[in-house]
């Protein structure tokens, strides 16, 4: 990113800069989620709440005119948030993520957001991911329920994607007995499980608000027949959520492609994990 902060040192390194070391962990998760074939074309979305993160001055002159939020977001009022930009690939967001993410910030009346050192690109200025609103709903969710948790991932892990076409693996009690017998990981690192959100058009508020229900005892969201979504400290905590899960999606389905059903971790083994590393 460009932001530069007027009174950052001459002698600061950008290394040492906070919002270089979140761009460059949002670089790095993008080029994740297209190398594990998570991110067809423009697919997928990323934000973060950075407040208390960075210095929050930026130059004057730098910020766009506000565009208005179809809803409020009162309690948001100067939140910053850095989010990828609408239509970019996340390979484009990994190679130039000063083209490619942008950083705003929500208006004093919680009604509209500007952004600060908007990127321009030959085709012109970037804007939010048009999930902002959905991401926007959630953060709101996260900054009063779940403070520690900054960062949204959404992605298209085929693996998840197609368990949520079968009538039977999409049940969410079953789905997640499943996957947590396909490995120990995956019930020591999501011991919640999936929260599996029914089909809902992509980008509605129904889905904003189907999912801000189901984080309230989730992380990680399967959005049926479309992704998934995770809610994290940070973005690579995120990202890893989410790998798990397809790790364990992927070893079913391996199996079955093999001809066989996995036996799986029996009750006693997948309750040990939990004595072990969740119940003190
Ligand atoms: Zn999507």
């Amino acid at each position: 990113m460009t932001h530069q902060d007027p009174e950052q040192q001459a002698g600061d390194h950008p290394a040492n800069d906070p919002l270089s070391h979140l761009v460059a962990e949002i670089a790095e998760v993008a080029e994740y989620l297209w190398q594990k074939g998570w991110a067809e074309r423009n697919s997928g979305n990323i934000s973060v709440r950075v407040n208390g993160l960075i210095r929050e001055a930026f130059p004057s002159g730098s910020i766009s005119s506000a565009t208005p939020l179809s809803e409020p977001f009162l309690r948001m009022a100067g939140d910053l948030y850095l989010v990828t930009g609408t239509g970019c690939r996340m390979r484009d967001v990994s190679r130039e993520p000063d083209k490619n993410l942008l950083m705003i910030r929500i208006t004093a009346e919680g009604d509209g957001y500007e952004i600060l050192s908007p990127p321009e690109t030959k085709s012109g200025p970037v804007v939010p991911t048009s999930e902002l609103i959905s991401h926007l709903m959630i953060h709101r969710y996260l900054k009063e329920h779940q403070p520690t948790k900054r960062a949204i991932v959404h992605t298209h892990p085929s693996e998840l994607i197609a368990l949520s076409h079968s009538p039977v693996y999409k049940e969410e009690s079953l789905l997640n007995r499943i996957l947590w017998g396909m490995l120990p990981e995956t019930t020591i690192l999501v011991p919640e499980g999936l929260g599996v959100i029914p089909y809902r058009i992509t980008g509605s508020s129904e889905l904003a608000y189907a999912s801000v229900n189901a984080l309230q005892s989730h992380s990680v969201l399967l959005w049926e027949k479309h992704g998934c979504l995770a809610v994290a400290p940070t973005v690579m905590e995120a990202f890893d959520l989410i790998d798990v899960m397809v790790k364990s999606a992927d070893i079913l389905l391996k199996c079955l492609h093999a001809g066989f059903s996995p036996e799986g971790l029996t009750d006693e083994q997948i309750e040990e994990l939990r004595d072990r590393f969740h119940r003190k």
